[in-house]
């Protein structure tokens, strides 16, 4: 890049992030504003032109939709392209519509006025929540509005840029991320999203690095800015000076080295060098993921939020609708096995009904509310039966507390699998059951439960929060979220040793598992499976590819006699300095130790 005269002088900023697709961009700015739409409120003499210009733009709407449809099926699959028929699926919801077409004629209001404010509230509702999915729905629903409205003003989509960009806009909308992906555009960065976002994920599918919930990208980056975007620190660089730049530029060339290497090797099993196989698998919570999973080298699925699958609480999918649904994962994931965690409703999720609680946390969640509603847990079980049928796959119970709730859910199971024989519906017998540890007073029971399932999963999110009571979501006691606490290493040391020696599998799904940080760490405390999200993986297999089980397991026996954090992730640092350099510098930076 040759830096612009006139951004030269600028202070070289850095801004941090979510990273949210893999890769490092260096090139210009280019600022998409989304906050042309002014809607105002006006009167209307004649509702029925106001009704006819709405029909026009939704039609239009769809229209564009359909063309983003296809160029997303086109560019990456029938499956990852799924989401914008979602999003037709808005534009043609006659409910909805029907109450803001009768808003129109009984108030006499314009169309953009009704339109506004009656997707704002939906949208506001969602955004409320501290759920990924519900925030998720959020940008659907404003895409649609934003579009309608665009349409109603009768302006033109942009969907074509100029020269080699890197995009910078408050949130990018997944029509965004395909659109653009048209246009030789460099990466994505935005103000809002998560990793987990559509935009994201199909960012991730279409090569294309992006790092988003940057807060205040679009305040800093001027139109022309040189920028430089690290999508696998989640950082970026605004107006880098030529020693930055040097020093990226010789980055870049080596994350993308690496990357090949990586994603070269991805199928490759995870053994270590005196020949310990362990399984490493992937964290999904919608279908979109799976061709991710299997191109990234996962032995399976080793959790699968079904939280997704409900939407608000009056529209909990019937068992024939969750059973489409686990099909498709189970085909999809095939040959390998697919973990379903039944809901985990409550907590920082999706509630169901009416809903206050003081302390949800503590509350009415996981398997407790769904012993509390049998019908719902048999609904879900006998759809996870039913997709057996069709491919290997699991059943993993959240949030349990005590042996008994494994004993209650499992009754269900048994009373699930009475009602398939008794209708003649195949399912395969041999089906496993695990459990989640993820409460502290599991943890200590973990021996007692391993008794009635076949394998545990250690959910480091919420077994570090309930551990150190910190709240996971809570960003003023976020320095206190502290996996490495010799607290929450111990007591995983306890819940491997209990499944051992209960002769069962023992598994983590938290977050903590696709650290490559943990990786030698887990493996010398006698981790059996690792499930992370897909873009870690080949990051994971290379690690414990590279590492001597016996010697992991020593350096775990240190590990597990530090008196604090720091201790430990300074050795843990040293470690993955030392003898996997590359790694270290593309996936760990000091700066984002703490
Ligand atoms: C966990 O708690 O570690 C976990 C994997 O579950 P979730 O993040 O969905 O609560
Ligand atoms: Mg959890």
């Amino acid at each position: 890049m040759n830096p612009d005269a006139s951004h030269s002088n600028a202070e070289e900023i850095v801004i941090r992030g979510v990273a949210a697709s893999p890769g490092i961009a260096i090139g210009k700015a280019l600022v998409l504003k989304k906050d042309g739409i002014v809607v105002e409120e006006k009167n209307v003499d004649d509702p029925a032109a106001e009704l006819e210009r709405l029909r026009k733009a939704i039609e239009r709407s769809a229209h564009e939709l359909e063309k983003i449809y296809g160029t997303a099926r086109e560019k990456i699959g029938e499956d990852k392209a799924k989401i914008f028929e979602a999003q037709l699926l808005i534009l043609a919801d006659p409910v909805f519509f029907d109450g803001v077409k009768h808003k129109i004629s009984r108030n006499k209001k314009n169309a953009e006025f009704v339109v506004s404010t009656e997707f704002s509230k939906q949208i506001e509702q969602l955004r409320r929540s501290d759920n990924e999915i519900f925030k998720q729905r959020a940008t659907e629903i404003e895409d649609a509005k934003n579009r309608i409205l665009r349409n109603l003003a009768e302006a033109k989509l942009k969907s074509r840029v100029e020269g080699t960009p890197i995009i910078v806009t408050s949130e990018l909308t997944p029509a965004d991320a395909v659109l653009l992906s048209r246009s030789a555009v460099l990466g994505y960065v935005s103000d809002f999203g998560g990793a987990r976002s559509h935009a994201s994920i199909l960012s991730r599918s279409l090569g294309i690095p992006a790092v988003v919930g940057l807060k205040e990208a679009t305040k800093h980056v001027t139109d022309g800015a040189n920028l430089i975007l690290d999508g696998y620190r989640g950082t970026v660089v605004i107006n880098p000076s030529e020693s930055t730049l040097k020093k990226f530029t010789e980055r870049k060339a080596w994350c993308e080295q690496l990357d090949n290497e990586l994603m070269s090797e991805a199928a490759e099993p995870a053994l270590t060098t005196d020949g310990r196989r362990v399984s490493v698998e992937a964290n999904i919570e919608l279908l979109e993921e799976l061709p991710l999973m299997q191109s990234h080298g996962a032995d399976g699925v080793g959790l699968f939020r079904t939280e997704p699958l409900i939407i608000d609480s009056e529209s909990i999918p019937d068992e024939t609708e969750q059973t489409e649904v686990f099909r498709k994962a189970v085909e999809g994931a095939a040959p390998n096995p697919v973990v379903f965690r039944t809901f985990d409703i409550g907590g920082d999720k999706v509630f169901i009904g009416e809903h206050s609680e003081q302390n949800p946390f503590l509350g009415w969640r996981g398997i407790r509310m769904m012993l509390d509603r049998p019908d719902l847990m048999r609904e879900q079980l006998r759809a996870i039966l039913r997709a057996s049928a069709s491919g290997k796959c699991r059943i993993m119970y959240p949030m349990v507390a005590t042996a008994d709730e494994v004993i209650r859910a499992n009754e269900l199971l048994d009373e699930a699998k009475k009602s398939l024989d008794a209708e003649g519906v195949r399912y395969d017998k041999e089906i496993e059951v695990g459990v989640m540890i993820e409460i502290p007073s599991a943890a200590l029971m973990s021996k007692e439960i391993s008794r009635h399932v076949s394998f545990l999963s250690i959910g480091t999110n919420d077994l570090t929060q309930y551990l150190l009571a910190v709240d996971r979501t809570n960003e003023l006691v976020a320095n206190l979220f502290e996996e490495f606490h010799p607290a929450v290493l111990r007591t995983i040391k306890f819940i491997i040793d209990s499944g051992h020696d209960a002769g069962i599998r023992v598994a983590m799904c938290g977050e903590m598992a696709g650290n490559p940080l943990a990786t030698v760490m887990l493996l010398g405390l006698g981790l059996d499976e690792f499930s992370a999200v897909s873009s870690t993986l080949p990051v994971l297999k290379k690690i414990i590819r590279g590492t001597n089980y016996k010697s992991a397991r020593k350096f775990a026996r240190q590990l597990l006699k530090m008196e604090s954090a720091d201790e430990v992730k300074k050795a843990l640092v040293e470690y993955l300095r030392t003898r996997f350099e590359r790694i270290y510098h593309t996936t760990i930076s000091e700066e984002n130790l703490d």
